[in-house]
C-alpha cells in the first residue's frame, strides 16, 4: 500500500547479495551454512562488478541492495564493490557478523563509502541466551557495542531477531533491551528450518498467530518500526486489527504496520547467492538463473518461476483463493520448505479464507 508506486512484478524493493559464505561464527540457524573460508564458486570481483552494473536496468525507482553473507566483511574487495554500487546510485545496506572485525572504525568506514543502513542480529536478551544461538561467546557484547556505535555514527540500524520455540519467551525482554538503542526497525524473523536452522524448532501456527498479535500491539507504542520476516500473514493480523479499531483506509495506509504490504519471496525480493544463482529469497533456494550468464532483470520479470510468484492466483490451496493474497500471499519459502512446491499454501497460517475456490 505504502509502496504502491512500485510494481513488484517489474522491480524488486530489495536485492540481497550473499557476497560470501565465509564467516567466523557458527550460528545454529544459519541459512547459508557458513564456512570458515570462501567457497571456490564465489563470484569474483569482476563478476561482482558486472552484477552491480545490471541493477540500474530495473530503472527508477532503483532497488535497494543489501550486502549479506556469511560475513560480507570477509571479502577483501568489499569497499571497491561498495564504491561501485555508490557510483551507480544504488542505496546499499550491509549485515555484518558480530566478529572482532566489526569495530566502530569499520562502521565509520562503511558509512564514508556510502553505506546507508546496518543490519544486526540479536537473538537473546542476555549473553548466555544470544551466544548459545550464535555459537560463539562474546557475540552478544559485540552486537550491543555495534548497536551503540551505529547510534553514535547516525547509521540507520535494523535489528533482526529470530523467533523460534527457543527464543519466543525472550522476545518481550529483547524488545525492552532494544529501546534505548533506537533502531529504525526491528524485524522478527519467524524461523524457517533450512541450512543449520533445522536444529531449532519453529513456533506452531497458533503460537505464531499469538506472537503476531503481540507484535501488532507492541508496534503501537514502540519507538521504532516493528516488522516481520517470512511471516507475511502478520499483514492479515494487522489489517484485521486496524479495521476492528475503526481506522479509516487513509489511516491504515499511513500506519507503519502496513509497510511492506504486497512484498513476498520473489515479488519485491530477489536473492543472488555467493555463486551468482538468482533465487526468489535466501530461504527459497530455487535458482531461476545465474548472474554470470543471465540478466537479472530478465529473470526477475520473465522467468517462469518468478512469473508464478508474481501472480498469487497461481498459488495453491488457501493462499490461492484467500482474499488477503495480494497483500500477503504467504511465505513462499516456508511453503517450499514444507512441501517442495513454492506455490503451495503457507502451512504457518491457519486462516480459512471467506471465499473458497
Ligand atoms: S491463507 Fe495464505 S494468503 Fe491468506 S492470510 Fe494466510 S498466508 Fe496469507
Amino acid at each position: 500500500m505504502r509502496h504502491a508506486a512500485r510494481d513488484y512484478s517489474h522491480t524488486p524493493m530489495n536485492i540481497y547479495w550473499e557476497m560470501t559464505q565465509a564467516c567466523a561464527l557458527a550460528c545454529r540457524h544459519c541459512r547459508a551454512e557458513a564456512l570458515p573460508s570462501a567457497h571456490p564458486d564465489q563470484l569474483s570481483y569482476e563478476d561482482g562488478l558486472a552484477f552491480l552494473r545490471q541493477i540500474p536496468d530495473f530503472g527508477d525507482p532503483m532497488p535497494h541492495l543489501i550486502l549479506t553473507g556469511g560475513d560480507p566483511l570477509e571479502r577483501q574487495d568489499l569497499y571497491p564493490l561498495i564504491d561501485e554500487a555508490h557510483r551507480l546510485g544504488i542505496e546499499t545496506s550491509i549485515t555484518p557478523a558480530a566478529t572482532p572485525a566489526l569495530q566502530k572504525e569499520t562502521l565509520a568506514k562503511l558509512k564514508a563509502h556510502g553505506v546507508t543502513g546496518l543490519g544486526l542480529s540479536l537473538d537473546g536478551s542476555s549473553a548466555s541466551r544470544h551466544d548459545s544461538i550464535r555459537g560463539v561467546p562474546g557475540t552478544f557484547d559485540r552486537t550491543l557495542a555495534a548497536m551503540r556505535w551505529a547510534q553514535e555514527l547516525e547509521l540507520p540500524l535494523q535489528v533482526n531477531t529470530l523467533v523460534s520455540e527457543e527464543t519466543a519467551p525472550d522476545i518481550p525482554a529483547i524488545y525492552e533491551l532494544l529501546k534505548p538503542y533506537t533502531p529504525a526497525r526491528w524485524s522478527l524473523f519467524f524461523l524457517i528450518s533450512v541450512g543449520r536452522g533445522k536444529v531449532l524448532d519453529p513456533l506452531s501456527p497458533d503460537e505464531g498467530e499469538r506472537m503476531m498479535h503481540w507484535a501488532y500491539e507492541t508496534a503501537k507504542t514502540a519507538p521504532f518500526i516493528v516488522a516481520t520476516t517470512e511471516a507475511p500473514s502478520y499483514r492479515r493480523v494487522a489489517l484485521d486489527a486496524m479495521r476492528a479499531e475503526g481506522m479509516t483506509g487513509e489511516q491504515i495506509m499511513r500506519s507503519n504496520s502496513t509497510r511492506g504490504f504486497g512484498i513476498r519471496d520473489g515479488h519485491g525480493v530477489v536473492f543472488v547467492s555467493q555463486s551468482g544463482e538468482i533465487c526468489p529469497a535466501g530461504f527459497l533456494p530455487l535458482a531461476a538463473g545465474n548472474i554470470k550468464r543471465d540478466r537479472l532483470v530478465d529473470i526477475y520479470r520473465d522467468s517462469p518461476l518468478f512469473q508464478s510468484l508474481h501472480d498469487p492466483t497461481q498459488f495453491e490451496g488457501r493462499c490461492g483463493y484467500c482474499e488477503y493474497h495480494t497483500l500477503c500471499g504467504g511465505s513462499r519459502a516456508r511453503a517450499y520448505e514444507a512441501t517442495g512446491d513454492p506455490l503451495a499454501s503457507d502451512p504457518f497460517c491457519q486462516y480459512e479464507p471467506k471465499h473458497h475456490a
